[in-house]
């Protein structure tokens, strides 16, 4: 198994040095426990296998993953950028303390106000289409402006059939084959385009189609040089980096991953001459996806035609597995190393029938009581989550070193409600 699980005197889960089941019974669940010195860590990690070969080398935070204020903070300290795909994002980073001038923006099938607000905003534009980029030169103030644009580079890979946003049935990112036309119609348009970008899919442990991405835009990036005459200040290779969900998956390594692609990347920058743009990559959940865990109680153990075991959250606090059919571990936080002796369905509380985490799941002995923790829960987790049912979000937590701090408030009844109106000549 390539993720550590620790455990404490008492042999219970340990998350960030605080006990799990102390912080179950403390704070309820379901909950997210996020370990702040684990993010610190992956941050660095990451940062360190790239910048040691290349040192005009940046990292942006995907903030779709994690977009809780406490974890923007940290990777604010930690020196990060963001790469924020709405205005939400952008608004949300700004107030994390970002500086616009750390924030790219790149979103997909954007409309005209929302370009308003991300211009107004100051930060970096990175366009999708053809038509958001005639769009865009019609905002006042636009005239000159830095840009990047968005490529497909015709490779992609991903976990699963949604999570891949390159090649040819991906909505994102112009053409391969429109680079240079496109380029030149920015600079027509009155922008300085400075940026390439591609962001080829999610949850990627294969280095190769990422490296054939990497090599694919670099010769977009050479052929857009010499033949529109760009001068590059970045380029952004996009997130994707995977992290082992299955005790099986073996985790990417890092050092020889950024050694292959910096090499790669400098020998394009030779081939082109192209004169040393910062390298970038947008990591969302290699930085935050194993950081945490979903705590949630077992509260029932049901022997039907399966046998069942049934928590307290649902694809409405954890999309993922029903969205996508993605595996996440499952240990019982009183017994983590527990040798299975049995086969079970772990099922949420929503009413849906694919409202399941596991199925046919090797599971040690489970009582009624037991705290289930799903590990790597720290990205797509809390932001995909919904009220569906009519359910509170859970709270969120951090824990450092075992001190915990409440980062996001569970959710009320009355937070189902805000913002709905009943027509007086309705009420009752
Ligand atoms: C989602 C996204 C990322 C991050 O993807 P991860 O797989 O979480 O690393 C990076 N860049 C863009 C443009 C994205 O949409």
């Amino acid at each position: 198994m390539d993720f550590d699980l620790k455990t404490n005197e008492k042999g219970n889960l340990s998350i960030g040095g605080a006990d799990a089941l102390e912080l179950a019974d403390k704070y309820k669940t379901p909950l997210y426990v996020i370990d702040e010195t684990r993010i610190r860590e992956n941050y660095r990690r990451l940062h360190e296998a790239f910048s040691q070969h290349y040192d005009n080398f940046k990292m942006y935070y995907a903030c779709k993953a994690n977009t809780n204020l406490a974890v923007m903070r940290i990777l604010e300290e930690e020196g990060s950028g963001i790469d924020a795909v709405s205005p939400g994002e952008v608004y949300t980073s700004l107030l994390a303390g970002f500086d616009p001038s750390r924030i790219l923006f790149t979103g997909n099938n954007v409309k005209n106000e929302e370009l308003e607000y991300v211009v107004a905003s100051g930060v970096t534009v990175n366009v999708d289409s053809i038509s958001q980029l005639k769009r865009l030169s019609k905002l006042p103030g636009t005239n000159g402006m830095k840009i990047s644009i968005r490529v497909n580079p015709n490779v992609g890979a991903g976990h699963h059939e949604h999570c891949i946003t390159g090649g040819p049935l991906s909505k994102f990112g112009i053409m391969e084959e429109e680079a240079v036309e496109v380029y030149k119609l920015a600079q027509e348009l009155g922008f300085k385009p400075v940026g390439i970008h591609s962001h080829i899919g999610s949850g990627i442990l294969d280095p190769e189609p990422f490296k054939l991405a990497v090599e694919s835009l670099m010769d977009i990036a050479g052929a857009v040089h010499q033949d529109a005459g760009v001068e590059f200040d970045f380029i952004d290779f996009g997130g994707g980096i995977g992290i082992p969900y299955t005790p099986e998956e073996k985790k990417l390594d890092i050092n020889l991953f950024a050694e292959k692609i910096v090499g790669l990347f400098k020998e394009k920058l030779g081939e082109y001459k192209l004169r040393n743009p910062t390298m970038c990559i947008e990591p969302g959940r290699y930085i935050i996806g194993d950081t945490s865990v979903l705590l949630t109680r077992v509260n029932t153990i049901k022997q039907s035609y399966r046998k069942f075991a049934g928590v307290d959250a649902g694809f409405n606090t954890l999309l993922r597995p029903t969205m996508y059919g993605s595996y996440h571990h499952v240990v019982v936080a009183d017994k983590p190393n527990a040798e299975p002796t049995q086969k079970l369905d772990i099922a949420g509380d929503v009413c849906e029938s694919g409202d399941l985490f596991a199925r046919d799941r090797p599971m040690p002995d489970v009582e009624e009581g037991d705290l289930f923790a799903i590990l790597n829960a720290g990205a797509y987790g809390f932001t995909m989550s919904s009220q569906y049912n009519s359910r509170p979000k859970p709270a969120e937590l951090l824990v450092k070193n075992g001190k915990t701090e409440v980062v996001r408030e569970r959710e009320t009844f009355a937070d189902l409600l805000t913002k709905q109106n009943v027509p007086v000549r309705l009420l009752k």
